[in-house]
């Protein structure tokens, strides 16, 4: 009995101790890069020295990223068509696992698909429908397998272009959080345009809540309690245009057919440890489809992920099952599992 009652007098007083010996604060930044509101949050004890020098480094990828600006890894390779280019470790190593990601969802991901993008007006706010014969004649290009990488030296074929839209918020993400923890951060939020990084826990010590946004508007549909990981959405409703036949025409394509993606799906995020992976995976995860996408998680075993559906069912993967939590009604829920 002596010994329990010690117990509880200790514990309270050592977490007292702790606390009041940190000058650890929190402090958070919003900033625009990548074309998206960005904020950063962490505690630590110069938080606001640590959340500028992640600013910096996501400015750093930004300006090795932008399809804009002509001094830009991107501008540069898509500019030499098929001459060798050389670029920065974090564009190489960005490309390598971009291929790696193009493989493991056969082809569903592709960020050599920047011409037909550019076609549909994607990348300029010129929007349009093109011809059966000019997407037909532009897929030719497009593929990641005739992307030649020779360490830092990139060569693409004549007509091809890249596109690190599905993947360089994710990559960028990964960056932040390493900054972070070189610098002893145990608690960071990351929140670049909506996709989500999380390391540690909250300051309190409890899981973070990261809420999905209703893509039929209104309050989240749902939220999930995680840490220590990256939480990604892609979804239709994020860019489209309408076009004169009245239909509406999203920014994600499918690489197989050169159109904008037209299936069961209304969104599709991914739970993994790794942002890029998370950004590859949802981009790729809403090409597939939910059947296909079924098929990769039972192969994988590093992402969990949220499918929500035209017809405002929602799917999720077994290992998210003690960790989120429904506040929309659903049509039906299907919980996904390997056996
Ligand atoms: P967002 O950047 O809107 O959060 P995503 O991560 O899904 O969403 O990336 C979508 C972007 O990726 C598009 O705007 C386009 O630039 C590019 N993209 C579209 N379809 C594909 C695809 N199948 N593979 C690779 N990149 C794509
Ligand atoms: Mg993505």
């Amino acid at each position: 009995m002596k010994h329990v009652s010690k117990k509880f007098v200790l514990l309270p007083a050592a977490a007292v101790l702790f606390f009041s010996c940190s000058s650890e604060r929190e402090a958070s930044l919003s900033f625009m890069a990548m074309d998206t509101f960005m904020t950063l949050k962490c505690r630590a004890e110069e938080p606001e020295k640590l959340n500028q020098e992640v600013k910096a480094e996501v400015e750093r990828l930004e300006a090795l990223f932008s399809v804009t600006d002509s001094q830009s890894d991107f501008y540069r390779v898509n500019d030499a068509a098929e001459y060798p280019v050389i670029v920065s470790d974090s564009t190489r190593d960005l490309l390598e696992l971009s291929v790696k990601y193009s493989e493991l969802t056969d082809g569903a991901l592709d960020i050599t698909m920047y011409p037909v993008l550019r076609e549909w007006g994607f990348t300029n706010g010129n929007y349009h429908v093109p011809s059966s014969d000019k997407i037909d004649s532009l897929l030719k290009n497009v593929g990641y397998k005739n992307l030649k990488l020779d360490g830092n030296f990139i060569t693409l074929k004549e007509g091809q272009m890249l596109d690190p839209g599905a993947v360089g918020k994710g990559y960028a993400g990964d960056a932040a959080v390493e900054l972070y923890k070189k610098n002893g951060v145990r608690s960071a939020l990351i929140d670049l345009g909506g996709n989500i990084q999380l390391l540690g826990k909250k300051p309190d010590g409890k899981d973070w809540r990261v809420a999905l946004r209703n893509p039929w508007g209104g309050s989240p549909v749902l939220t999930v309690k995680v840490h220590d990981c990256a939480v990604i959405t892609s979804g239709g409703y994020e860019r489209h245009f309408v076009a004169d036949d009245g239909k509406s025409y999203i920014h994600i394509f499918d690489p197989a057919t050169g159109r904008p993606v037209d299936n069961s799906l209304v969104s599709a995020t991914i739970i993994a440890e790794k942002g890029v992976y998370a950004d590859a995976l949802s981009t790729a995860v809403f090409v597939m489809g939910e059947e296909k996408a079924f098929e990769l998680w039972k192969k994988c075993s590093d992402f969990e992920m949220v499918l929500l559906k035209n017809d405002r069912s929602a799917v999720y993967t077994e290992g998210l099952e003690k960790k989120l939590e429904m506040d929309f009604d659903f049509t039906s829920v299907t919980v996904l599992k390997r056996k």
